[in-house]
């Protein structure tokens, strides 16, 4: 039976990445009546979060990418979450060492450093040597048991090459010289997203991994653990990545990458979908507006072509624009705004910021316009009033952005206080930031308090609208 999974990890926005390769898992397995799941990639502690975890979840079923299994769903292969697993990879460690695949390490972080700045003052390859590997079994277990942090690491063949059968591309063969001895277990006792991933590829049944092809150079390790467990390799199918406009890896810097953007910005997510599936794959007949299940009926992957998919937001409004149009009766368009952003709820956080401005009614709706609209119309010559020089502007706007980036806990207190921190940071009255702030976030010198704006258009669309203003 086919089965297909999207692996992600909690550590971020939802990526729009993790929405183009999950469409592909989906659409490739459900096309063969097989079957997609999701897994959550958990294992770094520190990285991971609870509210990233949710806000993946709820992106992908906003997209209708559904799983089968999940750790919302459960399932017969459950725990769905790797952070639930311990004893699981605790167990199948333990038999790689017993069957002499891997070894406990007891390296010291400085020790490991000067191997690596002698291998690279001698032009070697760099990689762990090997040190722990012959170690005394009973010495092993008396450190062990005294307590002396400790990871584990495979073994990896020291000549000849890993053949990877790659769906796409001819054999990819690398050399096993070039493969490190990856750690498995961390001292912390969780495994490493290697041991883990091929572990629950394999228990939870997975027969195709489809990913990203950042991946590639991965492959051989987690070939070589389904080898040591006597496992059937999975078939691959290594995706090309997402790209800006000038081909380099899509990043946030160049385009919004999360797809809550997307939906704030009020792109459809049958029109995210439909643009995500014409990255690196086309219909039979050309057609470039598709329904997830008019690409299942015509979904073949030999059809994925490599060359690097550009994330062109013209294109995605322009097919969003064609939905709109071509796709709705007025009243269900009228339908889709009021659940987009037009409705009592959102209108409720709004009017204390109007109502100690409007004279009329009718002063309201412009007062208010810009929590509807995705990009503004702003241009240099918008910021003509303000005190400080482009230069410096864009410097101020920039270290905002940096600081907003990080900020976890999106509120108008801990946003103030973050604004006021770059304020105090370049010896900048506080008004002198404020007044450019207002223009990129309200686009207009006069309006309703900037702080509260930006609290309720939350971080996707304060900062790519910042983003843009220094663009
Ligand atoms: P980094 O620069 O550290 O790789 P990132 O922008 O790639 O950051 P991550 O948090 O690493 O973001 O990625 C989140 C998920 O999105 C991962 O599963 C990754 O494979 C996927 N992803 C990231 N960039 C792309 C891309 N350009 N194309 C397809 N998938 C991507
Ligand atoms: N957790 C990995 C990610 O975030 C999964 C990689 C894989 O699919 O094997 O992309």
């Amino acid at each position: 039976k086919i089965r297909t999974r999207i692996a992600p990890s909690p550590t971020g926005d939802p990526h729009v990445g993790t929405a183009y390769i999950a469409l592909f898992n989906k659409v490739f397995a459900e096309s063969q009546g097989g079957e997609f799941i999701l897994r959550i990639e958990d294992t770094d502690q520190a990285r991971s979060t609870a509210e990233s975890e949710q806000a993946i979840l709820d992106s992908l079923r906003w997209l209708g990418l559904n799983w089968v299994e999940g750790p919302d769903v459960g399932g017969p292969h459950g725990p769905y979450r790797q952070s639930e697993r311990r004893d699981i990879y605790q167990k199948y460690a333990q038999q790689l060492i017993d069957q002499g695949h891997a070894f406990h390490c007891f390296c010291t972080a400085e020790r490991l450093d000067e191997v690596r700045e002698q291998q690279r003052a001698a032009g070697e390859d760099i990689g762990y040597d090997g040190h722990c590997m012959h170690l005394d079994p009973s010495d092993v277990a008396k450190r062990i048991a005294a307590g002396e942090e400790h990871v584990v690491r495979m073994k990896v063949p020291q000549e000849g090459v890993c053949t990877i059968h790659d769906e796409l591309r001819d054999t990819v063969e690398i050399d096993w010289k070039q493969i490190d001895m990856q750690v498995l277990m961390k001292s912390d006792g969780l495994p490493t997203y290697h041991l883990a991933s091929v572990v629950d590829d394999h228990l939870m049944e997975i027969s195709h991994i489809m990913r990203g092809e950042e991946w590639i150079s991965s492959t051989p390790k987690q070939i070589a653990l389904y080898q040591y467990f006597g496992w059937d390799v999975p078939t691959y199918v290594h995706l090309p990545l997402l790209r800006n406009a000038d081909k380099s890896k899509l990043s946030k810097r160049k385009n919004p990458t999360s797809v809550t953007y997307y939906r704030e910005l009020g792109i459809l997510p049958e029109a995210l979908l439909n643009f995500l599936g014409m990255m690196g794959w086309t219909m039979p007949d050309g057609e470039e507006v598709f329904s997830l299940e008019q690409m299942k009926a015509k979904f073949s992957v030999e059809r994925i072509s490599l060359g690097g998919p550009v994330f062109d937001q013209e294109k995605l409004n322009w097919l969003n624009g064609k939905y709109l149009r071509e796709h709705h009766t007025p009243e269900q368009l009228l339908q889709r705004l009021v659940d987009w952003k037009f409705n009592a709820e959102f209108a409720t956080q709004l009017m204390p910021l109007a109502q100690t401005r409007a004279e009329t009614l009718g002063d309201i709706a412009p007062l208010l316009a810009f929590f509807f609209q995705g990009t503004l119309a702003i241009t240099e010559d918008s910021f003509a009033s303000v005190k400080l020089e482009t230069e410096e502007l864009k410097q101020v706007l920039q270290l905002i952005l940096w600081k907003l980036e990080t900020q976890r806990h999106w509120e108008k207190d801990n946003i103030f206080a973050d604004i006021k921190a770059i304020a105090d940071f370049k010896e900048l009255k506080f008004k002198d930031i404020n007044a450019p702030l207002f223009i990129a976030i309200t686009g207009s010198t006069a309006s309703v308090s900037v702080m509260d704006a930006m609290a309720i258009l939350g971080p996707d669309i304060t900062r790519g609208r910042i983003r843009y203003a220094i663009n």
